[in-house]
């Protein structure tokens, strides 16, 4: 269906051709003039015919149109061009005027019949049996009081006359050749008209393809792809449409009579030669290394040379040019393909199209030249086929260079976020590793009875490696949620505990600045909910970690509402509240985005890097949720949102925050003998003073094939074992113990966070991970768990 479609478009585009330039298919052979008489009586005009043959000529001389009859200097082959033709061994110049006459014969007939009269370089009136039927511009004998004008006109004649005296004076002072170049045709009105208006639709057409895809890669070029070959054929499509709407046909001009022959002419001329100037340039920067470089720089230079002729020089001089230039384009139709079957071979982006592009373009330029040279009529349906072809295949070639570009710069920015989020991943291994001996040291020199005035110094050290721990893990962590790593847990969890513990933990912080750390809980919070509780701990932390940090006087209080909840569904609004500095209205808007606090004075007062609220908004909306905030400045803030979890019934009961110990001062490890493996050695002597605090023995290995050869499992009884160690690291260590039948536990030791390394750890065989630096008590809890299995295990 949609072939048969196409394939009558292509009949209808092909008729449309010949309908409006004729081959006269129906009427062979076409009747020529003779002796200035055409003898169309036995004519019956289906086809138009071109009054073309031996016409009289009269050099220098207005023929009195009235007179029925008179001498002629010459008969000349119509249509005649005179500039550069020899008449009675006379070479008669580009500037002049002339009388052209021929009698038409015709028959009977029911039909009115139309003459269509083309332009003629470069004014006209034309005369029938002594009456002016068109003109064009205003003929003279001299340049004075001549006015040139190209359009087309056409003129009836009526059914009752059957004979003709046409009198056409052509009269010349501006372009270089005078005289006629297209034929005169006559046929029937209605068909005249018709391939008129088809040849009109065409060309209007065109133009329109030609100008939007022009606008279009010019948008595309200035909305930010700076692709000097987009900018190129937008420009060139743009100049073409001229071509095509101004040249020719001149349609342009039917819309348009009051447009000035000097101004035309010259954009006729102009836009030809830097099309092809530009077209050049586009090649250049479409395929640079298939190019010749001398090829390109000689044909270009000409091009603009021409172009700049067309602008400056009058017009007797630049309408020259147009037979060299011709000659140009041959050589460009011809060298044109070879570069993109270069560029082909070398499997340039698009350059498939871009050869299939050339062939339209020879036949184009085929079709165009050979009309040029009255070889062939002007075949414009066929034409227009190849100028869509042409560009379209060219776009094509354009759209496939601009998801090309898409592709790499997409690729390039996806190494990058790698490279950066690798680099970020190895920092923080790195950074966190001595800063779990500082940590580990602290805690330990704390617990060595210190001096007071020691513990007010030791205190300021744990308080910022603290710091910078924790500035590490947000950066870390923002990293993992810009990369879209962030996976999150989907199990159970109490949010009330949670919140419990988040207060407990900063409570400590609210009682030195003297404010009150408060905490409601909604009495319908009963079940647990399925969630992530290491996420929402840490938002929550986070809020009321701010909220104390930028509170003076009054009280945080975190609230937790149960606005509504079903069998299966609850409903939690949470509110961090605070009686604080408060945010201006116009920072609440930016205090969202990383790196960005209220203002400038914030980091020097208060410290922080500004990206604990980017961090807590991005994981609630991964979680479907929007973190909201109302605050007035001067009065406090209150951070809150509403999520929904599933309910589930009180299963398994955790505690994963509230396990009542042994206290690790009884030394409660005594008899226990833990295999560390550790290669860092400042890591081997905090741990190692932990565990012998503690009570317990410690065996080191300093990687793991040493911890292999070292395991005993009749004396050890838990495996603490560092991930990435030279010679064999924690993976494989723990991998070959499993294989060759150890059970006891083995608790990974990582500078990583747990989800980089969770799954690699499970498969592995390793029971637990502890995170590096770690706190004294966690480690602590994690080896009673797995050594006494009393159900402290949390993560
Ligand atoms: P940080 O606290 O590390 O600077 P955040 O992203 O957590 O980064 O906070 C960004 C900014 O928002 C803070 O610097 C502060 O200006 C403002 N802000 C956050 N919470 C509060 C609050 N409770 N009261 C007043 N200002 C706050």
């Amino acid at each position: 269906m949609k072939i048969k479609a196409v394939f009558s478009l292509f009949l209808l585009l092909l008729s449309g051709s010949t309908l409006s330039y004729g081959f006269s298919g129906g009427q062979l052979p076409v009747p020529q003039a003779r002796a200035g008489v055409i003898d169309l009586r036995l004519q019956t005009f289906e086809d138009k015919l071109p009054l073309d043959g031996q016409w009289q000529f009269y050099w220098q001389q207005f023929v009195d149109p009235v007179l029925k009859s008179a001498p002629a200097d010459t008969l000349v082959q119509f249509p005649f061009m005179w500039g550069g033709s020899t008449v009675k061994g006379q070479t008669l110049p580009g500037f002049g005027y002339a009388t052209y006459r021929l009698t038409v014969l015709l028959p009977k007939r029911d039909k009115i019949l139309r003459i269509a009269m083309p332009d003629a370089y470069s004014a006209y009136q034309l005369f029938v049996n002594g009456r002016e039927a068109a003109a064009n511009g205003h003929i003279s004998t001299s340049a004075h009081g001549f006015v040139p004008h190209w359009q087309y006109r056409a003129f009836d004649v009526e059914k009752g006359i059957d004979t003709l005296r046409l009198t056409l004076y052509i009269a010349n002072f501006v372009h270089s050749k005078g005289g006629i170049k297209k034929p005169i045709y006559i046929g029937e009105k209605v068909k005249i008209e018709l391939g008129r208006q088809q040849a009109a639709a065409i060309d209007l057409m065109l133009t329109g393809c030609l100008f939007m895809g022009g606008l279009f890669f010019l948008g595309l070029y200035l909305m930010g792809n700076r692709d000097r070959a987009i900018l190129l054929f937008a420009l060139y499509s743009i100049v073409y449409c001229y071509r095509i709407l101004g040249v020719d046909n001149y349609v342009l001009h039917t819309i348009l009579p009051g447009l000035d022959w000097y101004l035309t002419a010259r954009l006729e001329y102009l836009t030809l030669f830097l099309g092809i100037g530009l077209f050049g340039l586009y090649t250049r920067y479409l395929y640079p290394d298939d190019i010749s470089k001398t090829a390109h720089w000689v044909v270009n230079s000409i091009c603009f040379l021409f172009s700049a002729a067309a602008l400056v020089l009058p017009a007797s001089w630049f309408t020259q040019l147009i037979n060299p230039f011709l000659a140009l384009c041959l050589f460009c139709i011809v060298y044109t393909p070879y570069v993109y079957f270069r560029a082909y071979k070398n499997k340039r982006p698009g350059a498939v199209y871009a050869l299939a592009s050339s062939g339209a373009l020879m036949y184009v330029f085929t079709i165009t030249l050979l009309h040029y040279w009255s070889i062939t009529p002007q075949l414009q349906g066929l034409s227009f086929i190849g100028y869509i072809s042409f560009f379209f295949l060219q776009s094509l070639v354009l759209s496939h260079r601009v998801s090309f570009a898409l592709g790499k710069a997409r690729q390039q920015a996806e190494q990058g976020l790698k490279a950066k989020s690798d680099f970020l991943s190895t920092m923080s291994h790195e950074i966190r590793t001595p800063l779990n001996s500082v940590i580990g040291m602290s805690h330990l020199l704390l617990g060595n009875n210190p001096r007071k005035d020691q513990v007010k110094q030791l205190d300021v050290m744990l308080y910022s490696a603290n710091h910078l721990l924790a500035i590490v893990n947000d950066i870390l962590d923002y990293n993992k949620i810009e990369a879209g790593k962030i996976n999150f847990e989907h199990i159970e969890m109490n949010f009330g505990d949670i919140a419990s513990h988040v207060v407990t933990g900063l409570q400590d912080d609210a009682q030195r600045k003297g404010i009150a750390l408060k905490l409601e809980i909604d009495g319908d919070l009963k079940s647990p909910v399925l969630g992530d509780p290491t996420r929402t701990f840490q938002v929550l932390s986070n809020l009321v970690h701010n909220a104390i940090k930028f509170t003076a006087t009054g009280y945080v209080l975190i609230s937790i509402r149960v606005p509504q909840q079903s069998a299966n569904k609850i409903t939690l609004d949470v509110r961090v509240i605070d009686t604080g500095i408060g945010i201006s209205k116009g920072h609440q808007q930016i205090i969202f985005d990383r790196f960005t606090q209220a203002d400038s004075s914030t980091s020097r007062g208060f410290g922080g890097t500004g990206l604990g609220l980017a961090i807590c908004k991005r994981i609630l909306e991964l979680q479907g949720t929007r973190l909201q905030l109302s605050s007035e400045e001067g009065k406090g803030s209150v951070f809150y949102f509403t999520q929904d979890f599933e309910k589930i019934a009180e299963s398994i009961k955790q505690q994963p925050f509230g396990v009542v110990l042994p206290d690790p001062q009884q030394k409660p490890l005594k008899g226990i003998t833990i295999l560390l493996v550790e290669d860092n050695p400042m890591n081997v002597l905090v741990a190692n003073n932990f565990l012998k605090n503690w009570g317990a023995e410690v065996d080191v290995a300093l990687n793991g094939a040493e911890a292999l050869h070292i395991l005993d499992t009749t004396k050890h009884q838990l495996v603490l074992m560092d991930l990435q160690m030279p010679v064999m690291d924690g993976y494989e260590a723990a991998r070959r113990m499993r294989a060759d039948g150890v059970t006891i536990p083995i608790v990974a030791l990582t500078a990583n966070l747990p989800s980089e390394v969770a799954e690699e750890v499970k498969s592995s065989g390793l029971d637990d991970i502890v995170i590096k630096p770690f706190l004294p008590g966690d480690l602590y809890k994690k080896i009673m768990y797995h050594v006494f299995g009393n159900g402290s295990k949390s993560k």
